[in-house]
């Protein structure tokens, strides 16, 4: 599989804001920012999406979670955001590597458009 573009920007062959990093994933703003907060956390493994991962990727995608936490207290936006995958171009998924939107700043309405 070729790089995608984010194994690309965590390789720092394509600029970015880089907002967290560890072992397993890394965080960025989005270039296109939805919300006045807008992070994509990606894991350095490139899954393509969310329903190709497998069961040895159980403690990934909880550690990815865990990380949420950390970055929205560390960035005091703990109290209120959403969360979001999308999952195949018909849910609106344009970069096949498994990422997660953190937003904030702005109220959210239900259901998601
Ligand atoms: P999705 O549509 O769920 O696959 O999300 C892909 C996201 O990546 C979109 O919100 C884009 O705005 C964002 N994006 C695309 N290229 C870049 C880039 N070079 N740096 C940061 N974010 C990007």
């Amino acid at each position: 599989m070729s790089d995608t573009l984010f194994t690309k920007i965590i390789n720092r062959q394509i600029p970015a804001e880089i907002v967290y990093e560890d072992d397993l994933c890394f965080a960025i703003k989005d270039i296109n920012p939805q919300a006045p907060v807008h992070l994509l956390l990606i894991p350095k493994k490139p899954i393509d999406m969310l329903a190709h991962a497998g069961e040895e990727d159980q403690a990934l995608l909880g550690h990815m979670m865990l990380a949420v936490g950390k970055i929205t207290r560390e960035l005091k936006i703990d109290s209120a955001f959403r969360l979001a995958v999308n999952n195949g171009a018909d849910a609106g998924q344009s970069v096949f590597h498994l990422h997660m939107h953190i937003l904030a700043g702005r109220p959210f309405h239900w259901p998601p458009g």
